[in-house]
């Protein structure tokens, strides 16, 4: 996912007053500051490095107001990767200095003019063809697009030696630049969308100003696609977006195509003809060619495809892991930033932010399970991105079973086009065991002691097998001020099978600022000392207690069971 919104990241509190100026200038970027050495930064982190490299591998532009030499070895062992190459610029932390270092044709030396103009400041532009032109022009504007790289490499070498260029067709972008323009030049820049191979002395770009719709049911789509193009003498660098109707979805041939064309698919509500309905898409006066199952229209003027159509609606429902920010999975870290939407309880929202000025907050009561599962599907029916945020893992008594449960309830095809995905994160039980050892080093049994969803005689039966079978366990939902009885008639069940020594690890608040963790027994644990921000780990027969050198002690159950073996 491309996202054009940068970061600023800061090592020290005194670059926060810099790095504010330059959030001025980009409105909607977080400044993220090293946790425990700055305070109010937007977004806390623990590590620079793998921050930086997580930032990089999303292809977000990076500002870090540090010595270059740090981003530099940060950075050094992605650089050889194919990959993402986002603008990556240094600024120093008083603001005297901008220094672009990578993402030249992501923009960079555009960013290090922007943000040198808001600390009033020159950029250190290194870049030849930047200096002489003013301009980056194997980078055009969105819209726009580079025939190849490689020969533009070329071309713009040879416009470095000195010779003159001539323009053919409209570059409005290029008004400002310093060209040494010649209408007898041999060099030529190119705009316009035809099909055919670039001469030697051209540099080609072309304006995205192609919309192809194919119609529903298509098939053979990519061939289709070329042979229509082809007839119509329009080079497929010109496409702007490809059109489709909301009937074929999830079909993965578009998918393919859209994606060896480089181009966003969207999808109409098809009504008559795909002529018809690609005139509808792009306004009338477009006169479409229509070959088969596809339509060709060419807009006068380079499209954006965010207003053609509307887009596949995403929603991923996401496990935020139990507080901490290093214990986020990247995946959601990376689905949060793209989403439009986010729906939680408010608590989990908030852990989750902060969001964007664009990012629409839903928050609603814990309860309201079912309700706010068929409000994402509404949300991301629209075509919107949605993100339903649970604390843990989404899977493990929380949003995951909720959203599956509404979407097999639900008829409407809409939702079932909707793409759905599921992203993990470290859960409570799992989490809190970490931090005592391996209290579950063996076979274990999870339960949620809360009876609000199931009669509370089905958790007594299985407390009562789950107990006999000399499983670990681990409750959830341990006991709330309406569930007060519960948890000490859960202990007196577990005792009926277990030894009053038996190992219990209580962890409070893991992974959020305030944690607790305790480590005590089955004989001496009473319900007092457990709330419902609590997770009860409770050893088997063979979990094992020992001090730790620190203080405290380490919990483990061994991985065998029986005779110890040799
Ligand atoms: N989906 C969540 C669990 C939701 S049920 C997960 O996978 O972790 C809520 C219960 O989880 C709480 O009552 C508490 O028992 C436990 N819990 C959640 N977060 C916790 C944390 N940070 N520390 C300790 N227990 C936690």
């Amino acid at each position: 996912m491309t996202s054009t919104v940068p970061a600023i990241v800061i090592l020290g509190q005194g670059s926060l007053a810099t790095a504010r100026r330059i959030q001025q200038r980009y409105p909607e970027a977080l400044i993220h500051g090293l946790a425990g050495r700055v305070e109010g930064s937007d977004r806390p982190y623990t590590e620079f490095g793998a921050t930086l490299r997580e930032l990089y591998q999303q292809d977000t532009p990076i500002i870090a107001l540090c010595a270059a030499g740090i981003v530099i070895r940060s950075l050094a062992p992605l650089l050889l990767e194919k990959g993402a190459e986002p603008p990556v610029l240094v600024v120093a932390e008083d603001g005297s200095a901008v220094v672009p270092l990578l993402g030249g044709l992501g923009g960079v030396n555009v960013m290090a003019r922007e943000i040198a103009a808001a600390l009033q400041v020159a950029p250190a532009i290194t870049t030849s063809g930047e200096l002489r032109f003013g301009t980056c022009l194997l980078n055009p504007p969105s819209g726009y697009r580079l025939g190849d790289l490689e020969q533009g490499k070329r071309f713009v070498s040879d416009l470095l030696a000195g010779e003159p260029v001539r323009i053919e067709g409209a570059a409005p972008w290029l008004d400002q630049a310093q060209l040494p323009q010649d209408a007898q030049a041999r060099l030529a820049i190119r705009i316009d969308s035809a099909a055919g191979v670039p001469a030697a002395n051209e540099l080609r770009i072309y304006p995205r100003s192609v919309v192809v719709a194919v119609s529903a049911g298509a098939t053979d789509v990519l061939a289709s696609i070329e042979q229509a193009l082809a007839q119509a003498g329009l080079a497929m660098q010109s496409v702007a977006c490809l059109l489709t109707a909301d009937s074929d979805m999830v079909r993965s041939e578009l998918q393919q195509a859209a994606s060896v064309l480089g181009v966003p698919l969207r999808f109409v509500t098809a009504n008559g003809s795909v002529a018809q309905w690609l005139g509808d898409a792009i306004g009338h006066r477009a006169s479409p060619r229509v070959s088969g199952d596809v339509a060709i229209a060419v807009a006068a003027q380079p499209l954006d495809p965010q207003r053609i159509g509307r887009p596949r609606g995403r929603l991923a429902v996401i496990g935020l892991g139990p507080g901490a920010a290093e214990l986020m999975v990247p995946a959601v870290r990376a689905e949060l930033d793209r989403a439009t939407d986010v729906l939680g309880y408010e608590t989990y929202v908030r852990m989750a932010g902060p969001f964007r000025a664009d990012q629409i907050q839903h928050c609603t009561d814990n309860r309201e399970e079912m309700q706010r599962a068929r409000h994402a599907f509404e949300l991301a029916a629209q075509g919107r991105s949605v993100v339903v945020v649970s604390s843990g893992d989404p899977g493990v008594f929380a949003m995951a079973a909720a959203v599956l449960e509404a979407l097999h309830d639900s008829s409407d095809p809409a939702w079932h086009q909707v793409d759905l995905e599921i992203l993990p994160g470290v859960s409570a039980s799992l989490a809190t065991a970490a931090q005592a050892g391996a209290p579950l080093g063996h076979d274990f049994c999870v339960m949620s002691l809360s009876d609000n969803l199931k009669p509370w005689s089905i958790i007594e039966k299985r407390l009562d097998l789950a107990a006999e079978a000399d499983l670990a366990l681990a409750f959830y939902n341990p006991i709330s001020r309406s569930r007060p009885w519960q948890l000490g008639r859960a202990l007196e069940i577990v005792a009926q099978h277990r030894t009053p020594g038996t190992p219990v690890v209580l962890g409070r608040d893991i992974g959020r600022p305030g944690q607790t963790l305790r480590v005590t027994t089955l004989g001496q644990l009473t319900p007092d000392q457990v709330d419902m921000r609590t997770m009860v780990l409770v050893g088997s027969s063979t979990t094992c207690v020992f001090p730790r050198a620190k203080g405290g002690d380490w919990v483990y159950t061994p991985r065998w069971y029986g005779d110890k073996p040799l």
